[in-house]
């Protein structure tokens, strides 16, 4: 059984101090809002645990890219935030549980929001991404019987919300 408060946490303390030792530039804080009582799953922990990552480190991008575009305001606070919710159904037949990544990065653009799940799609340059995170995010997700949403807004941010069923 994973503990996915714990499995997300990790997640992101990993993603934080590796981009940090990774370069020596990189700006981000970053939050947590756990729900205390999500319930364990049985799930492929290092499965959800690469969706997680994934996620992470593209809204850790995102936020450094608003930096060092310097488009961002003055008092801009590059900052991602990490949540679970568990939702129960009534009758006490299980429920979903959502957890939460979000950036207050640049918000993906409307003309390539539909392109992003693709394999290989990427924006970032050579070198710096495979374009195969989200494509294999999705994937494992919906093998878990779940969902993979995004909600973005340009010059905003963007939050991805993995849905699975306890
Ligand atoms: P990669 O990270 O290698 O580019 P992904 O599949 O993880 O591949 O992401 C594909 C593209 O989706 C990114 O290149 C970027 O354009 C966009 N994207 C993903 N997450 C975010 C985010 N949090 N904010 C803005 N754009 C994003
Ligand atoms: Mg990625």
């Amino acid at each position: 059984l994973t503990d996915l408060n714990q499995l997300a946490d990790e997640c992101l303390r990993l993603s934080f101090h590796g981009l940090r030792a990774k370069d020596k530039t990189f700006q981000a804080d970053f939050k947590t809002d756990f729900d205390p009582n999500l319930p364990k799953l049985e799930v492929v922990s290092q499965d959800i645990g690469r969706v997680l990552l994934n996620l992470i480190n593209n809204a850790f991008y995102a936020v450094n890219e608003r930096v060092k575009s310097g488009t961002a305001k003055q008092d801009y606070l590059p900052i991602v935030t990490v949540s679970s919710t568990y939702s129960p159904l009534a009758g006490g037949q299980g429920g979903s549980i959502e957890i939460s990544v979000k950036d207050n990065g640049p918000g993906i653009p409307a003309s390539i929001k539909d392109k992003i799940f693709q394999p290989f799609f990427t924006t970032k340059p050579t070198g710096s991404g495979t374009g195969l995170g989200l494509s294999l995010s999705y994937d494992i997700v919906k093998a878990h019987g779940g969902e993979l949403n995004v909600e973005t807004k340009e010059n905003e941010g963007t939050e991805f919300t993995v849905h699975l069923p306890t």
